[in-house]
């Protein structure tokens, strides 16, 4: 098998792990270590998965689409990361005005000015007050009647700034207000002057309303208090849990485990610990990943632990881990994300053993232990490290939780 990097800024590579990473190290020399750190937390492939074959990255499922692809090529022009966006689709209000904010953000409504770039009209100027031509700004913000609204609507500490700000500069101060409030006031004016401006222009018996601050302030109440309606009804309760860890039962062993991401992705490490009925330190291990997501190195911390646990001859096992998106991934037993699906599918075969085997949850209060292993994986070599005596820094952990201490938690109840 040979690591093929066919564009190693967005990781289109066929993959290896570590166990050869050394070695293509020698046969590609110029390969960054970040490429090498994210070869090392792949499981390497396994002969019933199929063949290898070159699969589309920016798709967890491995298969090209259209969508992705023009991301990809668009992304010089205007980027997903840019907080613009972010803010526009957090915006707390109806979609339809999220989806108006976001062709503000764009500079894409069909102002005066755009019409005349496009050949759609012969003049820019404002309908309105015909004095100057009809840019995004102007029609949301500068144009005298809009901006008579806005004197009565803005919060004094930033009435300069709001009336001095460049399109998307003014755009993120506002989405962007630490006072929800207002963010929400003014998406919803923003919408609604551009709508009176479309109606008065289009429909004849249009009628602008008389106290137009009113009518926005108005709109925009009723869509919190819906808003306000819907989350109260769709939020489950919550409760103030103590949790703590717990011995598994006579004759089983427990064995803890985790996973951490610095960065998410970024260099990641797994860890765990197995303990007997009484609570005792039986053996752990270090697993410093490489350079992966959360769940790659949650996923290498149980294919680890189980490992270890069936090599050291246990047969009544408990595994605990407080990723329910990971428990979730081995009852299903499979994937559709192909970075996950070998790692997946490794654990399923342990899994099937002939042994006792359960699976549980616990949050991460209950898996301190283990979760301080893996945060201490990343210390250690690329691979696995076992351990026969516990390390001296988690003695203080591993005492609290034979002497069944809890750490209080708000769940959902
Ligand atoms: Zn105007």
């Amino acid at each position: 098998m040979v690591l093929v990097v066919i564009n190693e800024r967005h990781n289109l590579y066929i993959i290896y792990n570590y166990k050869i990473v050394r070695r293509i190290n020698v046969v590609a020399p110029n390969l960054s270590c970040s490429t090498l750190l994210r070869v090392a937390a792949q499981q390497p492939p396994v002969p019933e998965l199929g063949d290898n074959y070159i699969s589309w990255a920016l798709e967890p499922s491995g298969i090209f689409s259209v969508k992705t692809a023009y991301s990809l090529l668009a992304e010089p022009l205007w980027s997903m990361k840019e907080p613009i966006w972010r803010l526009v689709w957090q915006w707390r209000g109806p979609q339809r005005i999220r989806i108006f904010l976001w062709l503000v953000a764009h500079e894409k409504l069909l102002t005066n000015s755009l019409r005349v770039s496009r050949h759609l009209a012969v003049s820019g100027l404002c309908d309105f007050c015909s004095s100057t031509a009809e840019t995004i700004l102007h029609v949301l913000r500068d144009c005298p009647g809009t901006r008579s609204a806005w004197y009565r609507l803005v919060p004094r500490n930033i009435r300069d700034r709001f009336f001095s700000e460049p399109l998307k500069p003014w755009l993120m101060l506002n989405l962007g207000s630490c006072d929800e409030k207002w963010s929400t006031l003014f998406g919803v004016a923003c919408w609604l002057l551009w709508g009176w401006r479309n109606k008065g222009l289009f429909e004849q018996d249009f009628v602008r309303p008389r106290d137009e601050v009113r009518a926005i302030r108005a709109t925009a109440h009723n869509f919190e208090h819906a808003r306000d309606l819907r989350s109260n009804t769709s939020q489950p309760r919550r409760e103030w849990r103590w949790i703590q860890w717990r011995r598994p039962p006579p004759g089983w062993v427990k064995v803890n485990t985790d996973g951490a991401s610095r960065g998410n992705p970024g260099i990641a490490g797994a860890g765990g610990l197995l303990r007997n009925d009484d609570g005792h330190w039986i053996c752990g291990f270090l697993h410093n990943v490489g350079f992966a997501t959360s769940t790659i190195a949650e996923l290498w911390g149980a294919l680890v632990g189980l490992q270890l646990a069936w090599d050291r001859g246990y047969r009544h096992v408990v595994l605990e881990l407080d990723s329910q998106v990971v428990q979730r991934l081995l009852s299903d037993g499979s994937t559709h994300n192909q970075c996950l699906e070998p790692l997946v599918s490794s654990i399923s075969d342990i899994l099937h053993r002939d042994w006792h085997l359960e699976v549980s949850h616990t949050y991460r209060e209950g898996n301190a232990c283990a979760d301080w292993m893996a945060r201490w994986a990343v210390s250690f070599s690329l691979g696995s490290h076992f351990l026969v005596a516990p390390p001296i820094g988690l003695h203080a952990l591993l005492e609290g939780d034979l002497a069944g201490a809890s750490l209080p938690r708000y769940c959902v109840a």
